[in-house]
């Protein structure tokens, strides 16, 4: 992870603390064409009532069309989901950084099976935001991950 990768997940984390302040489930999302932010978004479900506005694709609407994804990166606060995972290989995404992987992971080595790099930063703050959120809601957290 580089400096920009840092500045960048940090975004994407803000996003999910106002997620959190929101009531809805906290993970934020940002996609970024080298140090520059393209978009930025959160997960809206409990917010718009969207089952699929997840942070990862809330970032990508409002991103709006792109001719191309293949010089961006992907920052997302908790490790994507199938839809997101399916999303980022859809639009060839070939960059993820990922903010934490211990509350909810497992899509990290289909995603590098497919020629994507995967970084995980282990980020103690997206661990914290998430740990409280799947602590105070878990019912919320899964209707999120639909357990
Ligand atoms: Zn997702």
């Amino acid at each position: 992870m580089n400096d920009d990768d840092k500045r960048l997940l940090r975004i994407a984390y803000n996003e999910a603390k106002l997620g959190f302040e929101e009531g809805g489930c906290p993970i934020g999302s940002v996609l970024a064409r080298g140090a520059e932010i393209v978009s930025q978004g959160r997960n809206q479900r409990v917010q718009k009532g969207d089952p699929i506005a997840h942070g990862e694709m809330d970032a990508l609407r409002k991103a709006g069309r792109q001719k191309t994804y293949r010089d961006t990166t992907l920052y997302t606060s908790l490790s994507p989901c199938m839809m997101c995972t399916g999303t980022i290989l859809q639009f060839g995404i070939p960059r993820v950084v990922i903010g934490e992987n211990k509350n909810f992971g497992g899509n990290e080595e289909f995603l590098r099976s497919k020629g994507v790099e995967v970084l995980i930063a282990n980020d103690e703050d997206c661990i914290e935001l998430m740990t409280k959120f799947i602590n105070e809601k878990p019912e919320l957290w899964a209707e999120d991950i639909a357990e």
